[in-house]
Formats: structure tokens, C-alpha cells, sequence
């Protein structure tokens, strides 16, 4: 039984083969395996943590891929569930040199949504020590119940939780939902990493200091917000800071947020205490993480680009 687990979306990124187009620009696209909470199992198994991933892929070609993908990095997929009804959902994507991203999904509906309550099975569940999960994975049921249903029992069986909100809100019928289901998981997780573009909205009005009190006062113990090029600040109400990221050509910044989350999971495993930890041990933690974000956007795609201790530790 695996010791992390990763809920959520598994899809396929058909990724610009043109750099710094639109999507209605662009003249070709490259397969590549995608979803976030996919990428950080990735992640997590290429650092050496025995990881699972739980979600929905079409029985077609593309699920096929993904399933073998997954496997060949080492992630456990016996409850990566082959679904007969939907096909396996798809985004295009086009990543302008600026960093920003314009993607367009097909997922009316994909196979990821369509994962039940009844297709998790407590015991995987039980068995792992961290549980990570997004909120693309609640935007439709019945997903949605699915995903709230692994996250409670995580919850119960004493798992800590990792959560990455990774807004998308054109998988969202209206915004005002995706915020209210944004804010409905934030209470369980013990680790939020919230992007710098996303903070805004699922903050909204309130200012930096407020946001942070919102989230840390909901009993979550440890809050990163990642800043792109610029690194990352985290918070955990004892010990907070700025920690700067790292300078290198990108390739693709696709998956860095990814990376970062992988990485910083895998080095908190050595604490219990999230809330205890200082400043000197959290630094070098985040500066791991950043150099995973920074490595992550050295290669085309993501999972490729996902880095091993050893690519860290000798970027470090
Ligand atoms: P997301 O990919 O979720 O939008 P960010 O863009 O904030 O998140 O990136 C996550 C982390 O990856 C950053 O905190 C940083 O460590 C690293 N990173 C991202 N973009 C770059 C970049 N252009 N150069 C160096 N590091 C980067």
C-alpha cells in the first residue's frame, strides 16, 4: 500500500509545439500526460515516495497511455479506474514566454469527473500517511462527492493533508461556485500551496495579512504562496518568510507548481509538527522546493521535467 496518495484529474495536455502562440495560432501539439494532482504523484514517486494515484481515465488509447505513463514513474495505479461512459478528458494548451497559459478543455464531460463515491475504497485510503488533492476534481459531480468523500476519510484516519487549489476557472460553471467549493476543503488541509495569480481570487478583498489569517484561522498548519521566478513565501504562524527562486531559461513553466508541491512534501515528511517548525528548518525546505519549480522549467511538459533527488541536489 502506498504511503502518499494524489486524487484528482489525469488528462491529456496536447501541448503547442510553437512556443509563445495562442492556442488559435498555434500549428501543432505534442501528447503529453497532465492533470495536477497526477503530476505531483509523478513527483512524489521520482523523489523516492511510495505514492498512488486515485481517479478516471476512458477505457480508450489515451487512458491506456496514461495508466502506463504513471506506472513506468513508479505510481500505483490500482485505483486508477477505467471508465466505459466517458472518453478520457483533454486540454490543449499554448504557454506564452510570459509565463501565461491559454488552455482550452474538453470535459463536456471527461472521464475524471465521472469518478463515483463508491469507487474509493477506504482502506487504500487508510494506508497512506499524506493525501493530496486540487479542486478542479470539484467542479462536477459526481467527482466531486468522490473527492470529498477521500478527503474526510484521509481526514479520519489521521493522514496529513496536502491541498493546491490550482484554479481553473473555465471548468467552473460560475465563479462564485468554484470560489465556495475552493474555500469548502481549505479546513482540512494541513499544507495549502496557493499560486501568486490565484491568490487574489480566492482571497478576494482582503489584504495579504487577512488572507493569511482567514486560512491559517481554518487550522491549517503550514500556507505557501508561490511567486513564480520570484520563489515563494510560506507562513505557519511562528515562523514566516520570503525565500527567492532561481534564475534559469525557461523552456516551459508548465508544471513548476507541480514540482514545488512534490518536493516540499517530500522533505516535510521528516516532521511531525508543522506549526513547530522554525525558520532555519523551513527555509532550506522551500529553497528545495523552488529548485524543483526552477528544474521543472527546464524541459517541455511536465512529467518529463519532474526532477530526482539527485538533479535537485546537484542544481542546489
Ligand atoms: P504554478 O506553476 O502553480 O503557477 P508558480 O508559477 O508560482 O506556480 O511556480 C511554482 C514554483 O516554481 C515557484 O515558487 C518557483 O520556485 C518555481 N518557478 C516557477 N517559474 C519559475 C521561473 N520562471 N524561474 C525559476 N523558477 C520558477
Amino acid at each position: 500500500m502506498p504511503k502518499a496518495l494524489c486524487i484528482g484529474e489525469l488528462l491529456i495536455d496536447f501541448v503547442s509545439t510553437t512556443p509563445d502562440v495562442t492556442l488559435a495560432e498555434a500549428p501543432g501539439f505534442v501528447k503529453a500526460p497532465g492533470g495536477a494532482p497526477a503530476n505531483v504523484a509523478v513527483g512524489l514517486a521520482k523523489l523516492g515516495v511510495d505514492t498512488g494515484f486515485i481517479g478516471k481515465v476512458g477505457a480508450d488509447a489515451f487512458g491506456d497511455f496514461l495508466r502506463e505513463v504513471l506506472q513506468q514513474n513508479g505510481v500505483d495505479t490500482a485505483y486508477l479506474i477505467a471508465g466505459e461512459t466517458s472518453r478520457t478528458t483533454l486540454a490543449f494548451v499554448a504557454t506564452r514566454s510570459d509565463g501565461m497559459k491559454d488552455i482550452t478543455f474538453y470535459r463536456h464531460p471527461g472521464a475524471d469527473i465521472q469518478l463515483t463515491p463508491d469507487e474509493i475504497d477506504i482502506g487504500y485510503i487508510q494506508s497512506a500517511e499524506l493525501f493530496h488533492y486540487g479542486s478542479v476534481s470539484l467542479s462536477h459531480s459526481p467527482s466531486r462527492e468522490a473527492t470529498l468523500h477521500a478527503i474526510r476519510s484521509a481526514k479520519a484516519s489521521g493522514a496529513r493533508l496536502s491541498y493546491d487549489p490550482n484554479l481553473r476557472l473555465m471548468l467552473w460553471d460560475d465563479a462564485a461556485n468554484a470560489k465556495r467549493w475552493i474555500w469548502e476543503v481549505m479546513p482540512y488541509a494541513d499544507v495549502v500551496k496557493i499560486s501568486d495569480e490565484e491568490w487574489e481570487f480566492v482571497t478576494g478583498d482582503a489584504d495579504f495579512e487577512q488572507g493569511i489569517e482567514r486560512i491559517l484561522g481554518l487550522g491549517v498548519k503550514l500556507l505557501v504562496v508561490t511567486l513564480g521566478e520570484r520563489g515563494c513565501y510560506y507562513t505557519n504562524g511562528f515562523a514566516n518568510g520570503f525565500v527567492d527562486g532561481f534564475t534559469v531559461d525557461v523552456v516551459d513553466t508548465l508544471g513548476a507548481g507541480d514540482a514545488f508541491v512534490a518536493a516540499m512534501l517530500a522533505q516535510l515528511r521528516q516532521y511531525m509538527d508543522l506549526t513547530a517548525l522554525e525558520q532555519k528548518q523551513l527555509d532550506p525546505i522551500m529553497r528545495y522546493a523552488n529548485a524543483a519549480g526552477a528544474l521543472a522549467t527546464q524541459k517541455v511538459g511536465v512529467i518529463p521535467s519532474l526532477p530526482t533527488p539527485s538533479e535537485i541536489e546537484s542544481f542546489l
